[in-house]
């Protein structure tokens, strides 16, 4: 090969990561090579701790370093009100907005029958199950805009209707096949806002 070991190691898991190809994979290894060694050992060791300290909150699985998470724990946030998200980066995008003051629900997913990814595969067993325990009023469905997203919106709304609980879904205004984590702060409050009924 034409680099040393410890070098073609690094470009390896560079190239793990999401939109790094071969030669962005290269150049950040030699950016690193490069580095104070300091700022090296501090990197190694917040990925190490990222990883190691973050888990996923018993009850609405979100990432969170305390179980459960600061959000469920906040007793001044309405809990009569949960949204359904897609994933742990769209409850940073929801809180960002700052309009927000119901709870979440993590599925970890999207239904994808074509994946082979059914209800059973994602986190939706445990909103069941929350809803059973906990006084909910409403849940807004806030899957992202694409068909895996309102698959698993419609599957949702089917199986909570009978309950009587309230079901609504963020309106579009997100960009169609757009993950809701791009959206931006203006765009998410009106998509909530402007949220129906199912
Ligand atoms: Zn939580």
């Amino acid at each position: 090969m034409y680099y040393p070991e410890p070098i073609s190691k690094l470009v390896d898991s560079f190239t793990k990561l999401p939109g790094i190809g071969p030669k962005t994979a290269v150049r950040l290894a030699f950016f690193v090579l490069n580095m104070e060694e300091d700022d090296v050992l501090d990197f190694a060791k917040n990925l190490a701790n990222a990883k190691r300290e973050l888990t996923h909150c018993s009850v609405c699985g979100h990432i969170t370093d305390t179980d459960p998470c600061r959000i469920c724990d906040d007793r001044e946030r309405d809990g009569s009100i949960i949204c359904v998200v897609q994933d742990p980066k769209d409850v940073i995008a929801m809180e960002k907005m700052k309009d927000y003051q119901g709870k979440y629900h993590v599925l970890h997913g999207a239904i994808s029958p074509m994946d082979g990814i059914g209800p059973e595969d994602i986190n939706v067993p445990p909103l069941i199950e929350r809803l059973k325990d906990e006084e909910v009023k409403e849940l807004i469905l806030a899957t992202n805009p694409n068909v895996e997203g309102e698959a698993t919106a419609m599957y949702i709304s089917r199986l909570v209707k009978p309950s009587g609980i309230r079901i609504s879904r963020i309106a579009h205004g997100l960009p169609v096949g757009g993950d809701l984590e791009y959206a931006d702060e203006v765009t998410l409050s009106k998509a909530l806002e402007g949220r129906r009924d199912l």
